[in-house]
Formats: C-alpha cells, structure tokens, sequence
C-alpha cells in the first residue's frame, strides 16, 4: 500500500487548482499554501468553536493511547476470538460513562455512548486482530507472541478509537444522539464485521446508525496526514482454485494421456486477454494466477493440475462478471484440452465505497482540525480490501487512511503494512484521536 505517489500528484492538483482561484478573483486564503497551513480553512465558524481545544485533548492523552496500543502490540491475537484484546478494551472503557456489551460469536466489543440531547446515531470503528508473521522491529515493546504481530496497524486503530471514547465522554454535553463504538475482531480475513451486523451493531444505540467512520493507518503516508477519497477505496477481494482434472501417464507417450498442464497454461493466458477484452478499459481490475501447481517428476504427466489466484475489482458489477467469466473460461478450455475443470470461488470482500456527502465533510473536518498542508485526497483506490465494506453497504459513511511514516523515513521507503518490519509513527495517533472525535461532533452537533 503506498499512497505518495498520489498524493503528490494531488499536492500538484492543488496548486494549480489555488492558483487558478486566485487569478479569477476567489478567496485570498485560496491562494496561499503558506497562510493555509498556519491559518486553517474553517468553512463553518460554529465549526471550529466546537472543535477548540479537540487536538489538545487527544494529545493530553497521548501517555494513555501509546500504553494501550504497546500493551496490545505485545500480546498480539489473530482471528475473531481476541479474548486478551478483548479484556484490555473492557478495562479503559470500564470509568467512562458507556454502555459495553460483547458479542456472542466472536470477543467484539460495542459501547455506547448517549449524548445529552437527542439526534442521530453515528459509528466509529476500530478493528482489532493481529496478522501470522514473526515481528523484526527490534522495538521494545515488539510482539510477545511467537509467529503472531501487529502488522497492519490495528493495535493503533483500537488504542485512537478508545481515546476518542474518553474525549467524546468529557464532551457529552455537546453530543446530540448517540456514538456506538465498535470494536471489531476478524477484519484480516475473517469477515469480523459481518458477524457484528449479523449480531445487530447498527442498533446498538436503540435507534440505527445513520453515519459511520474509520480509520486505517499506513506508514506509506506522511505522519499525521489524513488522506480521503470519495467513491471506491479499496477493491472486492475474491479468491479462487481451479482444478483441471485430465488423465494421467509416461511423459514419452502424451498422445495416451490427456495432459491438464498445456490446459492450465492457456487458462492462465485466457484469463489475461478476458481481463482486456472484457472489462472495460476505465475500470479498473485485476485477476492475478497466483500458484500453480501440477506434477511430482519429469517423466511423468499428472493426473491434475491447480490454479490459485485473486480478483480484484471496483464496483460489484465487474465483480460478478468477472466470477463468471473465470468459470466459463476456466472450464471451456478444459473442454477444448479434453480435460474438465472444477471451479471454487472464495467470496472475500465487498468493494468498500465511501459516501462523498460524508467524505467531503471529514475531509473538511480535517482541515479544520490540523490545517490543508495534513489532508491529502487520493488520486486512485487501492486494490486491497477492507470489511468495513459491509458496514459502508448498509449505511453511508467514509473510511479514510492516517499517515504515520516513522521519523527519518520517506513513506515509499517505509516497511508497508503487513511486513514483519512495519513500524508507525505514534505521534500520529493523537491526529487519529481528534479526528475520530470530531466526527463524531459534527454528525451529532
Ligand atoms: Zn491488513
Ligand atoms: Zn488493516
């Protein structure tokens, strides 16, 4: 996951953008990097009233955010049942004025928190669970937990979201509606969210969320960055495995054999020109054969061969062709090769799309909050995937990345999520904080 490359683009973007404005008579503040970033564009002044002081408060708070993101990335789980993680969100939660309960299936947790006034519900997200690799941060607080680490970051989401908790409770005069927090195990794979809407997250608060957020931090983005994009973010994630089953023989004799390696090898080429000649050109998508495997020596032509790989697309129509036309490719070919296929799709993720009404309001949060020069707007998606999806399928809301590049480090250069060397700037985390608790305002002001 790299995010510079656009968001150098953008910064350009920007600037012609400023600069144009200016020439045609707009706002003296459009046109001044420099003034933007030490005089931040507010475009509601009840706004930044509201939000004075939020900053601040996330980074009194720092000392409590750091312990909790060390104590989890020590003692990192995997999967959906996190019962350490579970306990240690119970534990800071435990004096602030919320409502906790857990969840049947999996160790989630969800709080609410009712504001002094009526309004709407809004959901804050923080997913929880670790990733199978073996760290080599050589920080002092690195996994304690052989082969089990916090690659992705989630430890520092769970700690930002449990800090917000605290802000968000001093300021509940302030709050009209409710704010449900959701603590989310399995993001990494296990569909975790899934099981929190099957379990009733959205109506948690007695009334349904209407609004939903989260966070993802990545160390390809400059620390303290929050970066936004309306629409398509991040792709649907399906797998697959394609079994070519022929008739196995002596490698001399082919002709006595029907041979599902030359049937395998045109798949993998077939499959490539569908992706060209199939999909629309401005649609992004990928379908990548990933393993291959058939055979145990060379004198012998196998019984089988297998296919593994992934699809990865934008929106839920090409998803659904494309399902369809690696069966229909997979198994015609096996046809013209005499050989059969047995197609097995894996569903992953939905393509998760943020709600413009709703980024276009963070992002301007945002810039309230830290000032242009720390809010980037992304150019293209990222093909990875995300099951906050599910949530944004059901209700409109915005998922958004927060920078946190280590001191001394270009963000290309970054060790990315999901690398056992990954390391995150935790000065970021008091940026995540505010911004997780302004949204919150906003939404019930
Ligand atoms: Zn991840
Ligand atoms: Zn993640």
């Amino acid at each position: 996951m790299c995010l510079t490359r656009n968001t150098l683009i953008r910064h350009a973007e920007d600037l012609v953008e400023r600069f144009s404005l200016g020439r045609t008579g707009c706002s003296i503040n459009s046109m001044n990097a420099a003034d933007t970033a030490s005089q931040p564009v507010v475009t509601e002044p009840a706004t930044e009233a509201r939000f004075t002081g939020l900053l601040g408060e996330a980074k009194a708070l720092q000392p409590k955010t750091v312990a909790l993101r060390r104590r989890l990335h020590k003692n990192p789980e995997l999967g959906l049942q996190l019962p350490e993680t579970q306990a240690a969100i119970l534990a800071v939660l435990a004096d602030l004025p919320i409502e906790v309960t857990t969840g049947d299936s999996t160790t989630s947790v969800v709080g609410v928190l009712r504001g002094s006034k009526p309004g709407p519900t809004v959901l804050l997200r923080a997913d929880m669970d670790a990733l199978p690799l073996t760290e080599e941060t050589g920080v002092q607080f690195a996994s304690q937990v052989d082969g089990v680490m916090h690659a992705c970051g989630h430890d520092t989401h769970v700690a930002m979201l449990a800090s917000a908790a605290r802000v968000l409770s001093a300021r509940r005069d302030a709050l009209a509606g409710s704010v449900v927090f959701m603590f989310q195990p399995g993001e990494e794979g296990h569909h975790g969210a899934r099981y929190m809407l099957d379990e009733g997250v959205l109506d948690a608060a007695g009334a349904r969320v209407t609004d939903a957020f989260a966070l993802h931090i990545t160390s390809g983005a400059e620390s303290g960055t929050l970066c936004f994009r309306s629409g398509p973010i991040l792709a649907s994630t399906d797998d697959f495995r394609v079994t070519v089953q022929g008739k196995g023989g002596h490698g001399s004799a082919p002709h006595r054999t029907v041979d599902p390696v030359p049937a395998a090898a045109d798949m993998v080429g077939a499959l490539q020109t569908a992706l060209t000649r199939r999909v629309d050109a401005f649609d992004p998508a990928v379908l990548s054969v990933t393993k291959i495997a058939a055979g145990t020596t060379t004198n012998i032509i196998p019984e089988t061969a297998e296919l593994q790989g992934t699809i990865r697309t934008l929106n839920e129509e090409t998803r659904a062709q494309l399902r369809a036309e690696l069966t229909r490719i997979c198994e015609h070919v096996a046809i013209a090769h005499g050989c059969t296929a047995q197609v097995n799709l894996t569903t992953g993720y939905p393509v998760t799309v943020n709600d413009p009404g709703a980024t276009d309001r963070a992002s301007r949060l945002a810039t309230g909050l830290l000032g242009e020069r720390h809010v980037e707007q992304m150019a293209d998606p990222i093909l990875g995937g995300e099951d906050f999806s599910y949530v944004l399928q059901e209700v409109p809301g915005t998922f958004a990345f927060i920078g946190a590049c280590p001191p001394g480090v270009q963000p290309d250069d970054a060790a990315p999520n999901h690398s056992n060397r990954v390391c995150f700037d935790e000065s970021a985390l008091a940026t995540g904080v505010s911004m997780y608790a302004a949204y919150a305002l906003d939404t019930l002001r």
